[in-house]
């Protein structure tokens, strides 16, 4: 049993923050903070859980805003830097605390670990919480008739819109602190580069944490979730929210969205229909993740083990440096390396590219969005590519490949999306912005393009490319 600092003074709770990186509707610390007893709020940087590089840099942006939001209440964040099963157990021996609350995180190594810490913490007498925090309903508590998880996303969708969630939970006005606790300083964490300094683009767009959360919600309820059917899909435009860094951080919970949504204007009606069945998909991969925790690195479906993949160096290459010769899937993936994020209809072509088109396999791409997206979601971004691979569950089907020119024409049919990525063909009529290698000598030149100079002749011609992975796929079944 661990010690009590004093007999008068009730031992304090560690609130170990994880992924919800903020004070209104978390679970965890309202439970806290109803103890009335002193709050330990710590987060700890597990060296051995990978975090990309843009993803680092946010964390370091919400750690940050998440600590001035908490000294205003009372406690200070402690940060330490080590395996949470040594940590932990030596902070509630430092402490003599009483009580640990999480809420809880459904990676599988992270599932694994809570258990193992939860019946260590729970022999040694402390009492140990967890809550629901992150999804709009837990992985077990959407259900078929049969009472199995869901493995296709429309009746996933049907089920989870009939539940009715309660209203989020206030911020705590005020907490008891633990005096003098020693923590690691975050800039010592380096999560932010620095030699080279690469998020300037980061930087102009994002405002990580609880605040630029909130922000970003009132600003897309006022204004862009009115057209959010038909515009969710212009990549040119600010059709969609972006607030997948917000969500997958935890700055702001989905449960929160979901009642802003709801009770605004429009908001009950197909507007936020539109919205909140895509708010959805984001339950439904962690439903997928929670049942299945191998489709992080299996296909789904096995009989895509036999796939013929290739292992195409130069054009992998081409692909994560935005010079593949195709300019709609060249903008997402400069749009990422330049602002940790990409439109999500960008995000399927430029998947389809390289798994149809380029035949790498999806599990490479997967870890390039990992180190460079400041939205990077193992359950999201797995199920995704083996969404697009046609290798998952309620996957789109292999066959069907995207065809880039025609996707840009459809979507980006201005260009505007691809001048603001691919400055280069920025002078190039609407006409061939798509299809450069179709334009006429003269007007390339009136618009400064050099084909194979300053931008790429396309690095695999469409049509072979489709043959080939059409070819493959048949060969993988055993259709010849
Ligand atoms: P909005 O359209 O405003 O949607 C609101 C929220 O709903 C999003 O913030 C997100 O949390 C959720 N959402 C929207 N679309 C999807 C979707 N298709 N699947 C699951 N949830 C969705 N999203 C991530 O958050 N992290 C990832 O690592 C990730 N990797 C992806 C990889 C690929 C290959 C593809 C095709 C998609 C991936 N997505 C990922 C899903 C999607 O592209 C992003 O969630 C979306 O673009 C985020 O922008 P937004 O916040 O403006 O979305």
């Amino acid at each position: 049993m661990p010690k009590k600092t004093t007999d008068e003074t009730p031992g304090p709770v560690i609130l170990w923050f994880r992924r919800d990186l903020r004070l209104d509707d978390n679970p965890a610390l309202h439970a806290a903070a109803g103890t009335g007893r002193p709050v330990l709020p710590l987060l700890i940087l597990d060296p051995e859980e990978e975090i990309g590089g843009a993803s680092r840099w946010w964390l370091h942006g919400s750690l940050e805003a998440l600590s001035d939001n908490l000294a205003r209440l009372g406690p200070p964040l402690v940060l330490r830097r080590g395996a949470p099963s040594d940590i932990l157990p030596a902070l509630v021996e430092e402490v003599g605390a009483e009580a640990v609350f999480w809420n809880r995180r459904y990676e599988p190594r992270a599932v694994e670990r809570d258990k193992v810490l939860k019946s260590a913490l729970t022999e040694k007498g402390v009492e140990v919480k967890s809550f629901a925090a992150s999804l709009l309903a837990e992985p077990w508590e959407v259900e078929t008739g049969s009472g199995g998880p869901y493995k296709v996303f429309t009746p996933f969708w049907r089920a989870l819109s009939q539940f009715s969630f309660d209203a989020p939970l206030a911020a705590p006005e005020k907490l008891a602190r633990v005096k003098d606790i020693a923590t690691d300083r975050l800039k010592d964490w380096n999560l932010l580069p620095s030699k080279p300094d690469w998020t300037s683009g980061l930087r102009a767009i994002w405002e990580p944490g609880e605040e630029g959360a909130r922000k970003r919600l009132v600003a897309f309820v006022d204004g862009a979730m009115t057209d959010y059917g038909d515009a969710r899909d212009i990549p040119g435009t600010e059709g969609t929210s972006r607030l997948s860094p917000h969500l997958h951080w935890g700055d702001i919970s989905p449960r929160r969205i979901w009642h802003v949504v709801r009770g605004s204007e429009g908001g009950a009606g197909r507007a936020g229909d539109a919205f909140l069945r895509e708010l959805a998909w984001r339950d439904f991969a962690c439903h997928l993740l929670y049942h299945w925790p191998e489709i992080v690195t299996e296909n789904w479906k096995r009989q895509f083990d036999a796939f013929p993949w290739v292992k195409n160096d130069a054009a992998f290459e081409a692909w994560t440096a935005g010079r593949t010769g195709y300019p709609i899937v060249d903008a997402g993936m400069r749009q990422l390396w330049q602002t940790g994020w990409m439109h999500n209809r960008v995000r399927m072509i430029a998947a389809s590219f390289l798994i149809k088109h380029l035949m790498v396999d999806w599990r490479r791409g997967a870890e390039w969005f990992e180190d460079t997206l400041v939205d990077a979601d193992l359950a999201v971004n797995r199920a995704s590519w083996q969404w697009v691979a046609g290798s998952g569950a309620d996957a789109a089907p292999y066959f069907r490949i995207f065809n880039p020119v025609l996707q840009g024409e459809k979507f980006d049919a201005d260009g505007d999306y691809v001048r603001a990525f691919v400055p280069e063909l920025a002078k190039l009529d609407a006409k061939y912005i798509h299809k450069p290698w179709e334009a006429p000598v003269k007007l390339l030149a009136d618009a400064g393009v050099e084909l194979g100079e300053t931008y790429p002749e396309p690095i695999v011609d469409h049509g072979t490319a489709r043959n080939r992975a059409l070819a493959a796929y048949r060969d993988m079944k055993g259709d010849s």
